[in-house]
């Protein structure tokens, strides 16, 4: 890709950026941009300085009532319009997304505060990606014919249906691409939207709106309420009026969510989080395996569902490899998301960084030793939520720090010896997300593949995604899948139509 065009200083957005972010963000209700109905706010800052960014509409349960109320009132034409159709707006929304893939990027670096570059060359391509994707699916929505048993003369049919208003609930790890795991195939089978974006991150979702609006979507179908869990989340999730929650986020108020579907049977996709185990061979090309492991957990700041925080490795090369990882962590500028020379960027909050420091002082109390990091780092970052990319060893499989999700950029390794150890010692754990295996023999590779019981694994590679291909965990890491065709029927139902031909 082409060097990033931004030519101001590199702490604050541009002048145009400016401008939006002063213009006062309102939700998007029924094709209209509105404040909130009691007129709330809140303020979401810039982690890497503190600064605030923008202010912007905080929506209560009145706010999700008239949503909820659209997007249901919009689901009756929405629902039966021709899949050229939807097609047509999830490919324009893809172009729109495109031709603004720039001050999105910038957006999403400042709110979440990382690399510019990180989000430039993948959060935002992957959103382009999923609106192309899930907008070819539109029109290849097919039922089957199926055969009966009793001899009777009948033709029995299948027909894909939308389930009906969708509340779509996501982080603020990958703000956009994951509104878009949810919004672009639920708009594709012909659901409509009810989405909350994280209240760290609201930022790249309000653009989204001025998108979906710019893209000619019919008022109603997509609608965007910023505002906090608690409150709008909650009360979205138990609106009657929804069908079908898609939630991305913790484990905690995934039960929370949970529950609260179970009073009316609304299903739920829970994508929550991992300890995700990478586990290097012996016969892996170590220097590889050793940057990559780095990057599975350092990618941003570790705030990913599948960070790869638990790192198995043959205990013959141990040490080698905990030498590169080091070397790598130690390699890391940390910095603004919007210097270009910033490989890794704050925690999104003060909060996160505190939770992340409190993993590690537990992990010391309880015998860590800490190989490099560990700490926040001061002078010109002290005023920041940043948190020094951090390796642990000496940890003991029920320490908290080998079993605990630390979303953040700490990764805990120890040494294995054989194949069916170090499966045990994953598949113990309460996650299971993903994991990864480091080795050049094809046996060892797919023996462990076979044997991990995780939602993916990642065979020399590790953090891949594409629309195509489905997404999501086991066990705490919750159920239901994102993308894929997978992805796609969690939005339809299959209804079975039974036609006696006699
Ligand atoms: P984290 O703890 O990492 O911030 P959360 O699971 O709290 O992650 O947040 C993920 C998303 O869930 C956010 O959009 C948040 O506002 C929302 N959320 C938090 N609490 C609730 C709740 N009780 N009901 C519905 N949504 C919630
Ligand atoms: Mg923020």
């Amino acid at each position: 890709m082409a060097e990033s065009t931004i030519t101001h200083g590199p702490f604050c957005p541009g002048p145009e950026l400016a401008a939006w972010l002063a213009g006062g963000r309102d939700l998007l209700i029924d094709g209209a941009q509105v404040p909130s109905a009691d007129g709330a706010t809140f303020t979401t800052s810039d982690p890497a300085t503190g600064r605030p960014l923008a202010t912007v509409a905080r929506a209560g349960s009145e706010d999700v009532d008239r949503a909820v109320r659209a997007a249901g009132a919009a689901f009756e034409r929405w629902s039966r319009s021709p899949g050229n159709e939807r097609e047509r707006l999830l490919l324009r929304l893809a172009d729109l997304v495109e031709r603004d893939l720039e001050p999105l990027a910038e957006l999403e670096s400042l709110d979440t505060g990382k690399p510019f570059a990180a989000a430039r060359d993948g959060d935002l391509p992957l959103v382009v990606e999923l609106l192309r994707y899930f907008g070819g699916w539109a029109t290849k929505l097919e039922g089957e014919t199926l055969p009966t048993s009793d001899g009777e003369d009948m033709l029995v049919y299948t027909r894909p249906e939308p389930v009906g208003v969708v509340a779509a609930i996501v982080p603020w790890n990958f703000p956009l691409s994951q509104a878009c795991f949810k919004l672009a195939p639920a708009l594709a089978a012909g659901c409509t939207v009810v989405l909350k974006p994280a209240e760290q991150t609201p930022l790249t979702a309000l653009w989204l709106a001025d998108l979906i609006l710019e893209a000619g979507f019919p008022p109603g179908v997509a609608n965007v309420l910023t505002g906090f869990g608690e409150d709008a989340g909650a009360a979205l999730v138990a609106h009657p009026g929804v069908r079908k929650v898609a939630f991305t986020g913790s484990v905690d108020v995934a039960r929370e969510i949970a529950r609260s579907c179970a009073a009316d049977l609304k299903p739920a996709s829970l994508e929550l989080g991992g300890k995700s185990p990478n586990i290097v061979l012996a016969d892996a090309d170590v220097a590889r395996a050793g940057r990559a492991a780095a990057e599975a957990i350092f990618y941003n700041a570790g705030q990913v569902c599948s960070a790869g925080s638990r790192l198995f490795v043959q205990r013959e090369v141990f040490d080698e490899l905990l030498e590169v990882v080091v070397a790598e962590a130690r390699a890391m500028r940390l910095g603004h998301g919007l210097d270009a020379t910033t490989t890794m960027g704050p925690l999104v909050s003060e909060a996160q960084r505190e939770r992340v420091d409190g993993w590690v002082r537990r992990g010391v109390e309880q015998g860590a030793t800490i190989a490099t990091g560990g700490a926040q780092p001061g002078g010109a970052l002290a005023d920041g939520s940043f948190f020094e990319p951090t390796v642990l060893v000496d940890v003991a499989d029920d320490h908290a720090v080998a079993r605990e999700e630390i979303f953040g950029p700490v990764v805990v390794a120890q040494p294995f010896d054989d194949l069916d150890e170090v499966a045990r010692r994953a598949n113990a754990g309460d996650f299971g997300l993903a994991a990864g295996v480091w080795t050049n023999d094809l046996r060892s590779a797919h023996r462990l593949a076979a044997g991990l019981h995780t939602g993916t694994v990642w065979i020399n590679s590790w953090n891949r995604w594409a629309a195509g291909v489905p997404w999501g965990g086991l066990k705490l890491s919750g159920y239901g899948r994102d993308n894929g065709r997978a992805g796609l029927e969690e939005y339809l139902e299959r209804k079975v139509v039974w036609t006696s031909l006699v």
